[in-house]
């Protein structure tokens, strides 16, 4: 897989981790337990984590995501038998062709979110 998709990939499993952790806050005892550290400072550092692989983003494609972000949770979706798993268009067949599987960095046409190939 393209390493900008690896990226991208992490920083939304990041951001999710985050918002459950956020979101579970009669968890929170347990969670201290598990990462030895109270939830705000989990999240503190997920956020200086999520920043920094941000930051290794060339510009064109964090320019990208930052726009994605900031109109939805998911910025990568899988495309599943031709479709984007996004907002459920059929992408175009060049883009869902597994001829350079995932070796670089597309977006779909009509939400703009990245996308992956899955089997
Ligand atoms: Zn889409």
């Amino acid at each position: 897989m393209h390493p900008q998709l690896e990226t991208l990939l992490e920083i939304q499993d990041l951001k999710t981790q985050r918002r459950e952790l956020q979101e579970t806050a009669s968890e929170r005892a347990m969670q201290e337990e598990v990462f030895n550290l109270g939830a705000d400072q989990a999240i503190v550092q997920l956020d200086e984590k999520i920043a920094e692989m941000e930051d290794t983003l060339p510009t064109l494609t964090r320019n990208r995501y930052n726009r994605i972000a900031s109109r939805y949770e998911r910025v990568m979706v899988p495309v599943i038998g031709g479709t984007c798993y996004g907002c459920f268009v059929s992408v175009p067949t060049a883009l869902s062709s597994d001829a350079d599987r995932n070796n670089e960095v597309r977006a779909c046409q009509n939400c703009g979110r990245f996308l992956y190939l899955i089997d």
